[in-house]
């Protein structure tokens, strides 16, 4: 069931958006070599607890920490741990949820860690630019599966660095957002065989839309620890999220501190500018 948000429950969703936005900034800038995902986690946690908020994934389903770190063949819900040490060259996705009287935010960003090959840098920009892609193409009056189709088509659009097929992971999607972390309706980053054109994007809908790109194959598997979701082939991956929500002045990206509209106006308006510092 698909919960839809008044304009008070939006603002407290925008709250807990900028504290996610908050630390993920932070921890942008704490992703250094040496340091290892446990101090991250630290970083995670004195923002969020900080600003009053709560962390979304202490404790779901069991989660040991306050993010998700996964280095890079790692894909998502990589636990932290003092002994995983970011190097120079790494990528690492970093994943981040919070709650602010009882509403959510959830986003997500995959960081260079000092010097880090051209084709990494490819991967990890055309990842989020689909993310972004995929939140323009949400109109009132349109359809969950525009955001899909849009994410895809942006990386199918872009060519590989090494002549190969970008790898869209396909067992993980994004998510309705709100009294819970994961609600639906579920969004896919690719259009799925004969899909539905799924639920009317309307106002109060709030989703976290979250791609994640391999630059090897799209095939995963689970580690022993339950948790971390690895690329089968050992090729590098990213992942990128927000959460956002469509008003009538278009889409307000909620995990996002600026809100987004510039540059969903940029990609709109196709001048293909849209890159943030
Ligand atoms: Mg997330
Ligand atoms: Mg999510």
């Amino acid at each position: 069931m698909i919960e839809y948000k008044s304009p008070e429950e939006i603002e407290l969703m925008r709250a807990a958006g900028i504290v996610v936005g908050t630390a993920l900034a932070a921890l942008r800038e704490a992703a250094v070599p040496g340091v290892s995902t446990a101090d991250l986690d630290e970083v995670a946690r004195g923002v969020i607890y900080g600003a009053g908020a709560t962390p979304s994934f202490l404790g779901y389903h069991g989660f040991p920490a306050t993010i998700c770190t996964s280095i890079n063949s790692e894909i998502v819900h990589g636990i932290p741990s003092k002994d995983a040490v970011i190097r120079d060259g790494d990528v690492i996705s970093i994943d981040c949820g919070a709650i602010v009287d009882g509403y959510h935010g959830d986003a997500a960003i995959t960081v260079p860690v000092g010097e880090v090959t051209p084709d990494k840098l490819e991967l990890l920009r055309v990842t989020e630019e689909s993310l972004w892609h995929g939140m323009a193409a949400a109109r009132l009056g349109g359809r969950l599966i525009d955001i899909s189709r849009a994410i895809e088509a942006y990386i199918r659009s872009q060519p590989h660095p090494a002549g190969g097929t970008w790898g869209i992971v396909e067992e993980y999607v994004g998510h309705g957002i709100g009294t819970a972390m994961h609600q639906d309706p579920q969004v896919h980053n690719f259009v799925p065989p004969r899909a539905p054109k799924g639920p009317e994007i309307v106002k109060g809908l709030a989703l976290a839309v979250e791609p994640m790109v391999n630059l090897g194959t799209r095939l995963t598997r689970v580690l022993e620890d339950g948790w971390t979701v690895v690329t089968k082939d050992g090729a590098v991956s990213a992942h990128f999220e927000h959460s956002f929500t469509v008003t009538d002045e278009g889409p307000w990206v909620l995990t996002d501190l600026d809100g987004g509209r510039e540059r969903i106006a940029a990609i709109r308006s196709g001048s293909g500018v849209t890159a943030s510092a």
